[in-house]
């Protein structure tokens, strides 16, 4: 079944709000086996939101329409789609109710003349209670058995009405499921990856699989179509195995909830190490990143951000010989900051980062966007130069994650006590 969804509003359009309601919906959709072959946004326009649902129905079974349920004149995404349909708007009396119900126990105070309006419903159509609002949802059928669906648009009424009662609704409809995982790879690049996969990204069917990058990490998102869950992971088992088979330890998870940081303070715990990080082209970045994990501090206790040569000689004991004979970008700076900063917070394992992050500060041998990365680990040292391009910032976010990917690489390595 294909569906579609209408964003309606004025404010998307303009890019005063960001669209994350079609964001929610294309992801229940496809969880729900419904293949959304269209998204289309229009503004508080009737002519224009009526020519978007006339389309809709053209090419889809079911139309999924947010926003513009409220009580105002620029709110018209009901009268519209009556219009279209030539349906009579009827007050609905167990609506008005609730809608009084709403102000007087729930905000406690008095509605307004327009609030009313919220009340009436096209003829026909399946009144969804609002339970955090008082628009209600509305489920419309046409004589053709295609499905409109109105929802109201601030995500705190959306959410809630779409779990509880559109969901269930519409999985009746779909005899299928759609389940997916992510592998998700870390230091590899998105076309090295895709190469690797090039056979099974060929002659995929279903399940399929989509490479998807993001900076310093490859997921690649696994989806079976089948009856059931138990069914959809059985059909997928033999390519998760495959993709293990092939990219072995580079693969830090097969969760979604876990991410980079969050894997490699997982293994510190485990090995009961204690992490610090040295920083000077990111700047704090990295212990940010580390910091965002929950229950960091059990592994994390001090990080040291050295922008300025002195700083690294003097918080992480980096010699002036090494800074002035190889530079403060270089892999014996690198070297030195990871075990520097492991001597002086006393911890197990260090990264460290120095580079280049532009745009000014780059030469012909050293140019923008050159890093060293080095991890320390209870004895041992490796070092990695990069080469990163983009701005400033995607030069500083591309060395965290690779430190991250290094860190949790030299923990598997070195790390078990
Ligand atoms: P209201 O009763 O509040 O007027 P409504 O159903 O008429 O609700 P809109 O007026 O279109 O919805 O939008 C109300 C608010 O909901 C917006 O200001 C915005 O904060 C949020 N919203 C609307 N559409 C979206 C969307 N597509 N994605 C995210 N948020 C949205
Ligand atoms: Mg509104």
């Amino acid at each position: 079944m294909v569906a579609e969804l209408i964003s309606v509003g004025t404010e998307i359009l303009l890019g005063n709000i960001t669209n994350t309601n079609a964001r929610y919906l294309s992801e229940q959709c496809a969880a729900l086996g419904l293949s959304c072959y269209y998204q289309v946004t229009v503004g508080d326009n009737e002519a224009r939101l009526k020519a978007a649902v006339r389309e809709a129905l053209t090419r889809s079974d079911v139309i999924i329409l947010t926003g513009g349920l409220g009580p105002t004149n620029d709110d018209l995404t009901k009268e519209a789609v009556a219009a279209v349909l030539g349906l009579p708007l009827a007050e609905d009396a167990h609506t008005r109710e609730r809608i009084e119900d709403y102000f007087n126990h729930g905000i406690r105070r008095a509605p307004t003349e327009n609030n009313w309006k919220q009340a009436l419903v096209p003829e026909g159509a399946i009144v969804v209670d609002n339970h955090n609002g008082t628009a209600p949802g509305l489920i419309l059928k046409t004589q053709d058995h295609k499905l409109i669906i109105l929802l109201p648009g601030p995500p705190g009424e959306l959410y809630p009405m779409f779990e509880q009662d559109i969901k269930p609704y519409l999985s009746k409809l779909t005899p299928e499921i759609i389940y997916s995982r992510t592998v998700k790879i870390g230091g590899m690049g998105e076309s090295y990856v895709a190469d690797a996969i090039k056979d099974i990204l060929a002659s995929q069917t279903n399940p399929t699989i989509a490479p998807y990058a993001k900076t310093g990490e490859v997921h690649l998102r696994v989806t079976a179509r089948a009856a059931s869950k138990k069914e959809a992971k059985a059909m997928m088992r033999p390519m998760i195995l495959e993709l293990k088979k092939r990219f072995g330890s580079n693969i830090f998870t097969t969760r979604e909830d876990v991410t980079l940081e969050g894997k490699l303070v997982e293994m510190l715990k485990r090995y009961g190490l204690t992490v610090t990080t040295a920083e000077s082209c990111s700047g704090g970045l990295l212990s940010g990143r580390l910091v965002n994990v929950p229950g960091a501090s059990d592994v994390l206790h001090q990080c040291f951000v050295t922008y300025a040569n002195s700083a690294k000689h003097r918080l992480l004991g980096v010699k002036n010989s090494t800074l002035k004979k190889h530079g403060a970008v270089s892999r014996q700076t690198a070297k030195a900051m990871a075990g520097g900063a492991a001597k002086a917070a006393g911890a197990d394992v260090a990264l460290a980062i120095t580079g280049i992050a532009g745009p000014d500060g780059g030469s012909e041998e050293k140019p923008v966007g050159l890093v060293y990365i080095g991890c320390y680990v209870r004895g041992y040292t490796e070092v990695v130069e990069c080469h990163f391009s983009g701005n400033r910032a995607k030069v500083r976010e591309a060395s965290v994650a690779r430190a991250i990917d290094l860190g949790r690489r030299c923990v598997m390595k070195y790390g078990r006590k």
